[in-house]
């Protein structure tokens, strides 16, 4: 039976009684809770919003409670929905399935190994809730503006830069972004958020200006502040003291609106500086740097490694390993080599000198969940000696991000591409058959030399515009 540990964060709320299906411990105030070595299995904590924020803060920090369940007994601030798993799911019932659910998950991560460091705990928080995402929380009090708490506390004894952290694992694709929440200009010299932008005088950059309509006199060309202008009711030119009669013919009004009270100046448009309110340091509007917000969710690259074993031995790295894979660079010079021969000679030989294919695989975390470990490994097994019939001694082959292969095949037309693509599906439909329900789905992108070489391109950007076509 689950320990349920309800913790009541105000003197005002009372404990339920009991709860149907668990052990209830309650605990009036959450250093209670902490102070009981036995620790509970599952934790509700109930009192005002912001009382809550600050607990599950404390919780997730706390090594015994950073990836267990925890719940708020009502709507929470925004802390909470970072930090927690959500209001209370229901009665007892409900939330022993929960428990139930989630120590189900916990042997399947890093294949049964506890989480070892800060890296591998957050991996395992999102393994832990499919469809979870790292949540942005916004705090105007604080320099960055947006902040990751689950990351801040995970990692509270590192001190650790969330945001570097989770662009990080982004690039490994272990983490994929999530919809973009908003975008904010940050200092380059501190990375502060708090910035003052302020109008200056373009000349001296001085900040007292002032708005001064002016007048500009036709005859001998002077500039100045209309009230110089004025003797009685008539227009008097200040400089050569001729009378101005009439807009457009002696006097107009110029664009320069603004002056300076420092240097004098007159102008049309202020300058903007931006004044960083933490380090005082002053950058025009161009150069500050610009931060992306979202939330983050783990890829179904990253969803793999946390099934199949994080760090080297990952499963598809193995099975990939067997086709002679070559190294990022040395597929890289492999690829410009042919496409300079395809520049060169390609179009009035009139022969395909090179294809480009790239196969991805969709569904292979899912694969893994519906069908189970044994069979959808078969699967991949089948994909792989296929792959190994297929592949000649003059192609290669590179392994793109965790699920992508790309293969180099030279002599080959638009034609022989196609062949590849069809005998690598029939492969599959005949694995597929042999394995019930279950499908391995593939998606694959090609290209060929030198029809499709867009200008400009070297070997490095046409892996990367066509890896935009697999996503
Ligand atoms: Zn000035
Ligand atoms: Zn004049
Ligand atoms: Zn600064």
């Amino acid at each position: 039976m689950a320990r349920l540990g309800w913790v009541s964060l105000s003197p005002a709320l009372a404990p339920p009684g009991s709860v149907e299906g668990l052990e209830l411990n309650t605990f009036p105030s959450l250093e209670a809770l902490l102070e009981q070595p036995q620790g509970c299995d599952v934790v509700v904590l109930d009192g005002p919003p912001e009382a809550m924020g600050t607990a599950a803060r404390r919780l997730r920090a706390d090594h015994r409670y950073q990836l267990g369940l925890i719940y708020t007994s009502r709507a929470g601030d925004p802390w909470c929905a970072a930090l927690c798993d959500g209001e209370l799911p229901g009665d007892g019932a409900a939330i022993a399935t929960a428990w139930q659910q989630w120590q189900e998950r916990q042997p399947l991560f890093n294949r049964g190994q506890a989480p070892e460091g800060v890296d591998q705990s957050l991996l395992c928080w999102l393994w832990q809730r499919p469809g979870a995402a790292i949540q942005p929380v916004r705090d105007p009090g604080h320099a960055q503006i947006y902040r990751y708490p689950l990351v801040e506390a995970i990692t509270a004894d590192e001190r650790l830069n969330s945001d570097g952290w989770l662009r990080q694992k982004e690039q490994e694709n272990l983490l994929e972004g999530g919809d973009l929440i908003d975008r904010i200009r940050q200092c380059p010299a501190c990375s502060s958020s708090r910035l003052n932008y302020v109008d200056v005088c373009p000349e001296c950059h001085g900040l007292d200006i002032v708005r001064q309509p002016s007048l500009h006199c036709f005859v001998c060309g002077h500039v100045a502040p209309q009230q110089n202008f004025l003797k009685g009711d008539a227009l008097v030119c200040p400089n050569c003291l001729s009378q101005l009669r009439h807009i457009g013919s002696d006097y107009d009004r110029p664009l320069e609106n603004y002056r300076c009270r420092g240097c004098g100046a007159f102008f049309v448009d202020a300058d903007v500086d931006v004044r960083c309110l933490d380090c005082c340091d002053v950058n025009q509007p161009n150069d500050l740097r610009v931060r992306e917000i979202r939330s983050f969710r783990l890829s179904e690259a990253g969803a793999l490694a946390c099934r199949q074993g994080l760090g080297d031995n990952g499963a598809i790295g193995s099975y990939f390993r067997r086709l002679k894979l070559m190294d990022r660079g040395d597929f890289l010079k492999a690829l410009d080599w042919q496409m300079a021969i395809a520049r060169r000679y390609g179009k009035s030989s009139g022969s395909a000198i090179a294809a480009l294919l790239g196969v991805r695989i969709e569904n292979i975390e899912q694969l893994f969940v519906d069908v189970g470990e044994a069979r959808a490994t078969a699967m991949l097994e089948g994909l792989l000696e296929r792959l190994q019939q297929i592949i000649r001694d003059t192609d290669r082959c590179m392994r793109g991000r965790e699920d992508t292969l790309w293969l180099l095949l030279p002599h080959t037309s638009a034609r022989g591409l196609d062949r590849v693509r069809e005998r690598l599906q029939e492969g599959l439909e005949r694995i597929q058959s042999s394995a019930g329900a279950a499908e391995l789905s593939l998606k694959f992108v090609g290209c060929v030399l030198p029809e499709q070489i867009q200008d400009d391109e070297n070997a490095a950007l046409m892996l990367a515009r066509l890896a935009g076509d697999l996503r």
